[in-house]
C-alpha cells in the first residue's frame, strides 16, 4: 500500500449556462481533461416556483462518443430520450447514459418540482468513451438511491456507482475499467480509499472542508491524484460530501465540439451532419398539460 501523491488541487470556476452559474472543476485553466474524464459541472441553485417544466431545465440535444453521467444529490431530474426512456431520478439516483452513435435527450426538473421550485443539486461529468465503443447503440439506465450500494463506516459512508469498491460492485456497466463513489464524512470522521494505481483519480468535495492526505481542501475544490499509489487518506474538518471518479486512461486522441466527443475532425463533422439529418434521434416531448399556464 502505497500513498497516491497529489498532482494538484483545482478550484472550480464560476461558468454562466444560459444565466445560470454553476461551478466547473473540470476543465478549467491548463487542464483539458483527466482521462477519461472530461467534464464536470456542480448545479447548485434554488428553484422559484410556479414554472411550467418545458420553461426549466434541457430541452432535446443529441449526444455522440462519450457517457454523460448525472449524480442528483437535492431535488429530481427528469430524463427523456429519443428511445422513447423516460424516467425521474431523485436525490441519491443517479441518470445513467452511454451516448454512443446517438441520442437526443432532454433533462429537466420535473413537472411539480418546475410548480413547487425548490433546491436544485446535481452533478454532472462527462465520462469518454473508447474508440471501440463511441459507435455502440446509445444506452440508458436510471438509478435510485435504493439500487446504489452503499459501504457504512464510522462517521462516514461511500455509496458505489460503477465499477468495484472494496468487493461491492456498482451497478451502471462502464466502457473502460473504472470505479465512481459518492459519499459523506461527518465533521471528525475520515476514509482511507483505495484505488487501482494504473487509474488517474479525481476527488470532489461539494462542500465542508477537509484533509486529502496532508492537504486541506475546500469546498468545490477537485483533487488530482496521480497513478503512484493506491490509498487516498480523506479526513473531514467539516460534514462533507464527495465524489470520487477514478479510472484507467483511454489514451486516445480527444476531438470534442459541444455535445460530441470523438477521436478525429472528420468524425465531429460526420456527427454534426449525423444529428442534423436526424440519425441521433428525435425527441418530441410530451408535458402535461396545466389550465393556469
Ligand atoms: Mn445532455
Amino acid at each position: 500500500m502505497k500513498t497516491k501523491t497529489i498532482t494538484r488541487i483545482i478550484a472550480s470556476q464560476k461558468v454562466n449556462m444560459g444565466g445560470i452559474i454553476l461551478d466547473q472543476p473540470l476543465p478549467t485553466q491548463g487542464v483539458d481533461q483527466v482521462d477519461p474524464f472530461l467534464l464536470i459541472h456542480h448545479w447548485d441553485d434554488t428553484m422559484p416556483g410556479n414554472q411550467h417544466q418545458r420553461d426549466v431545465g434541457v430541452g432535446p440535444h443529441p449526444h455522440r462518443g462519450f457517457s454523460p453521467v448525472t449524480f442528483v444529490f437535492e431535488g429530481n431530474v427528469e430524463h427523456n430520450d429519443s428511445l422513447g426512456n423516460r424516467a425521474t431520478v431523485h436525490a441519491g439516483g443517479t441518470q445513467w447514459m452511454h451516448a454512443g452513435l446517438g441520442i437526443t435527450h432532454s433533462e429537466r426538473p420535473s413537472a411539480s418540482m418546475a410548480q413547487s421550485g425548490g433546491n436544485l443539486e446535481f452533478i454532472q461529468f462527462w465520462v469518454n468513451s473508447p474508440a471501440a465503443h463511441k459507435m455502440d447503440p446509445a444506452y440508458y439506465l436510471p438509478l435510485s438511491d435504493k439500487d446504489t450500494p452503499r459501504i457504512t463506516t464510522k462517521g462516514a459512508h461511500v455509496a458505489v456507482v460503477a465499477g468495484e469498491y472494496q468487493g461491492i460492485k456498482g451497478p451502471a456497466p462502464t466502457l473502460s475499467p473504472m470505479t465512481l463513489l459518492r459519499g459523506e464524512i461527518q465533521s471528525g470522521s475520515s476514509l482511507m480509499l483505495e484505488l487501482p494505481d494504473t487509474f488517474n483519480t479525481l476527488i470532489y468535495l461539494l462542500d465542508g472542508k477537509g484533509v486529502v492526505n496532508e492537504r486541506e481542501a475546500k469546498a468545490k475544490d477537485l483533487i488530482h491524484l496521480s497513478q503512484d499509489g493506491n490509498t487516498v487518506s480523506l479526513q473531514a474538518l467539516e460534514n462533507t460530501r464527495f465524489i470520487v471518479l477514478s479510472g484507467e486512461p483511454i489514451d486516445e486522441e480527444v476531438t470534442s465540439y459541444g455535445p460530441f466527443v470523438m477521436n478525429t475532425q472528420t468524425e465531429i463533422m460526420e456527427a454534426l451532419r449525423d444529428a442534423q439529418s436526424g440519425k441521433m434521434g428525435i425527441l418530441i416531448e410530451e408535458f402535461e398539460s396545466t389550465s393556469d399556464l
